[in-house]
């Protein structure tokens, strides 16, 4: 039995009322709570341990040092990565994969060379590369989807050639809900010696993550969107690559000797942070990884899976309702538009029942120009939701509907 009710106990924020309505949070792909023990955390952080990190020789210091390197042990634990100088604490899934564009590009991409990504990216993982490749003078190349929103696999393999310098996609699409196979893709270009980032923004939160087994170079994602705290991310890179790679950005931390004409840069993970690191917010996301482990990334999948197969079962039932993103391997989020109403006023009708969803194109322009439309609305579930919640949901649309299409 999955432990819905103690689970609910722990997030305090889903117990009020908005505009006097039991709130229901079906926002979790733009953010998930947080669970008291992960705000405990950040309380603890600041009014025991709070220091600056690496520098210091007194007990605070060297307290909160121990503590952060142990989140990145916990880290690399969680995704099973090799080495904890693998984990780079960065402060999101964004800065992530900016860092890894920035310094990609810089060394190795030259004129003519390519990049390839998918159509269902969030701007986070197109726009860096989209940017890099017109300053190296190197072309993106896109690949596209089905009518079910999953991944053209044979399209992208068409795309990968001997210019290509890196493939770059989402573990899980933001709006579709598409969960890709990874694990073929990073197979099929590392047969080509191409590098591969994934953007775990939404896979890590609902899927066990093992980035040895994956084999990918690069695995990115955000402390926030997995019940941890704002502002604090990682980035996993294979040792080889990362020792390759140049700095991102330049201060201190990143250095381990500076001179009147030149700088040498210090080791891995340290070159990759630079300045005095988001403390608090790796101990907050430490215990999100805790808290995520002890209530079972197999468990949550299931439990969560649950939701979906229900939410899929109840809305499909509404006549007139259009769905974006019908994989067959999907994770817990349900895109769609009531007939050919806007999404903005379907989404402010559920609001004002209490109802949180997203709606608007979900940070995936080329995304909503690609399916002709402009924006969805999106309900995305978190292992706090409930089967009733959904039917709160199922009523407020077709509440909606009925003043929509009257
Ligand atoms: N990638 C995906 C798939 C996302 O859904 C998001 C956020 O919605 C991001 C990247 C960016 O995450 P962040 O804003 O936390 O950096």
């Amino acid at each position: 039995m999955f432990p819905i009710e103690k689970i609910r106990n722990d997030f305090p924020v889903l117990h009020q009322q908005v505009y006097k309505r039991q709130l229901v949070y079906f926002d979790n792909a733009a953010t998930t709570q947080k669970p008291v023990q992960v705000i405990e955390a950040i309380r603890h952080y600041y009014e025991r341990d709070n220091c600056n990190i690496h520098r210091g020789v007194h007990y605070l210091s060297l307290k909160a040092t121990e503590a952060y390197e142990e989140a990145r042990k916990e880290v690399r634990d969680f995704i099973h990565a090799r080495h904890a100088h693998e984990i780079i604490f960065t402060k999101g899934a964004t800065e992530s994969i900016n860092l890894v564009a920035a310094t990609f590009g810089k060394w190795f991409v030259q004129p003519g060379d390519e990049v390839v990504t998918t159509i269902m990216e969030h701007h986070s993982n197109f726009v860096p590369w989209q940017q890099m490749c017109l300053e190296r003078g190197a072309k993106l190349r896109i690949a596209g989807i089905n009518d079910s929103g999953e991944l053209d696999l044979e399209g992208l393999f068409g795309l990968i050639n001997e210019n290509t310098k890196m493939v770059a996609l989402a573990h899980v699409s933001n709006v579709l809900g598409t969960i890709n196979p990874v694990k073929e893709i990073v197979s099929f270009a590392h047969e080509r010696g191409v590098p591969v980032l994934i953007d775990g923004a939404q896979g890590v939160s609902h899927l066990p993550v093992d980035v040895q087994d994956l084999d990918c170079d690069f695995y990115c994602f955000s402390g926030h969107k997995m019940y941890g705290p704002m502002g604090i991310g990682v980035l996993y890179g294979k040792e080889k690559i990362l020792e390759e790679l140049p700095p991102y950005q330049l201060g201190g931390e990143m250095i381990k000797d500076v001179f009147l004409d030149h700088t040498t840069f210090n080791e891995l993970p340290f070159k990759f942070e630079a300045g005095t690191p988001n403390v608090a917010g790796v101990a907050g996301l430490r215990a999100a990884i805790k808290y995520l482990q002890e209530t079972g990334m197999t468990a949550i999948a299931a439990y969560e899976e649950m939701l979906l197969r229900d939410a899929t079962a109840k809305l499909s039932a509404i006549p007139g309702m259009r769905f974006f993103g019908t994989a067959a391997h999907k994770a817990s989020l349900i895109s769609f538009l009531i007939g050919q109403t806007h999404p903005f006023d379907t989404g402010s009708i559920i609001d004002k029942l209490g109802i949180a969803v997203r709606t608007g194109h979900h940070c995936a322009m080329p995304l909503m120009d690609y399916m002709k439309i402009p924006g969805t609305v999106r309900a995305s579930f978190a292992f706090y939701n409930t089967i009733e919640e959904i039917d709160l949901l199922v009523a407020a649309i077709e509440k909606a509907k009925e003043m929509l299409e009257d």
